[in-house]
């Protein structure tokens, strides 16, 4: 069996808080709380949630932006959660990352060219300035933009062309999987179809894998293979994305859906009202996380940690209601 590139194993991070319990000692923040996935090659993995659920935190510890509090995470096979910044700086080739803000991702002191020049010295892709200037200009064209936009800085560019100067330099390492942490929820409406329609085809055909993050599951929709929805640090469900768009089995999966916008309306699924906003992740309601804002919630919810059933091959989710 090929290992997938990506293989997130019951990963958490707890993190210290500023206030103080009642009895003097700091409290905890329980961001990510139990979260498990895999990747395959050429693989799109949607990551989905509202704001505040941890989805942000995983692809930074993804990332290793900072230690795990406890889990694993193997990037191509190799455990990376804990290998020392030294044995890791090779592998970084291999995964890439979108940040949301293409106006503070790059630095405005350099030109396009140095931009995307920087991971493709960095990490040895080519030798000597002729090859260099080929290649920035190729991964340009790649992302849609005129190779003479190399020479311009990047105040001179709207948002969503920074945005493909952001894909651009992602790509020039070549990796083999690229975060996509809220890419394109900073840009205007008909420019995210854009960078999507352009993710999509770039992920096609360079054969890579992506983690897309996002809080807005209307955007995943034609561009995702599977989707993992979380709530309040914990997957709730995953699934294909015809299971998750066509078969939500989890109460909270099909409330999000309910608020997704459809063209045809017979289609039309009736508005689940959530109560509330998602609780705070320093003291997440006992059980299951999602019982004070679920409409089926039964006294079992608060005192019983749901565990995940499949429900098919590829589909699974964590709600006592599943249980048979
Ligand atoms: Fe709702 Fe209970 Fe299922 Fe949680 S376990 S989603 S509270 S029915």
């Amino acid at each position: 069996m090929i290992a997938p590139i990506l293989d997130v194993r019951n990963i958490k991070k707890h993190f210290q808080g500023g206030s103080r319990t009642w009895l003097g000692s700091k409290q905890r923040v329980y961001a990510v709380d139990g979260v498990s996935f895999s990747i395959a090659r050429g693989e799109t993995l949607s990551l989905v949630g509202e704001s505040g659920c941890g989805k942000s935190t995983v692809g930074k510890a993804i990332l290793r932006l900072f230690d795990l509090t406890d889990g694993e995470i193997y990037l191509d096979g190799q455990r990376i959660d804990q290998m020392p910044a030294s044995s890791l700086r090779p592998l970084r080739k291999k995964m890439q990352v979108i940040f949301q803000d293409p106006y503070s991702s790059l630095n405005p002191r350099l030109r396009v060219s140095d931009i995307i020049a920087e991971p493709l010295v960095c990490f040895g892709v080519v030798s000597g300035r002729k090859d260099l200037d080929r290649e920035v200009g190729s991964l340009l064209e790649k992302v849609g933009l005129p190779r003479e936009s190399a020479e311009r800085w990047p105040h001179e560019f709207s948002g969503g062309q920074r945005q493909r100067i952001c894909i651009a330099r992602a790509l020039a390492a070549k990796p083999e999987l690229i975060v996509c942490d809220e890419a394109v929820s900073a840009l205007d409406v008909s420019v995210k179809a854009q960078i999507i329609n352009l993710l999509a085809d770039l992920q096609r055909d360079l054969g890579l894998a992506l983690l897309f993050i996002s809080h807005d599951l209307a955007i995943v929709e034609h561009m995702t293979h599977r989707v993992a929805v979380m709530y309040l640090g914990r997957v709730v469900e995953i699934g294909t994305r015809d299971e998750i768009f066509h078969a939500p089995r989890h109460p909270y999966t099909q409330a999000l859906l309910s608020a997704v916008p459809v063209p045809d309306v017979s289609e039309r699924r009736q508005r689940i009202q959530l109560k509330g906003e998602v609780p705070s992740p320093v003291n997440p309601p006992s059980g299951c996380h999602f019982h004070t804002r679920c409409a089926y919630a039964t006294e079992r919810c608060a005192l019983e940690t749901p565990v995940f059933r499949d429900l098919s091959l590829s589909h699974r989710a964590a709600c006592h209601l599943l249980d048979g």
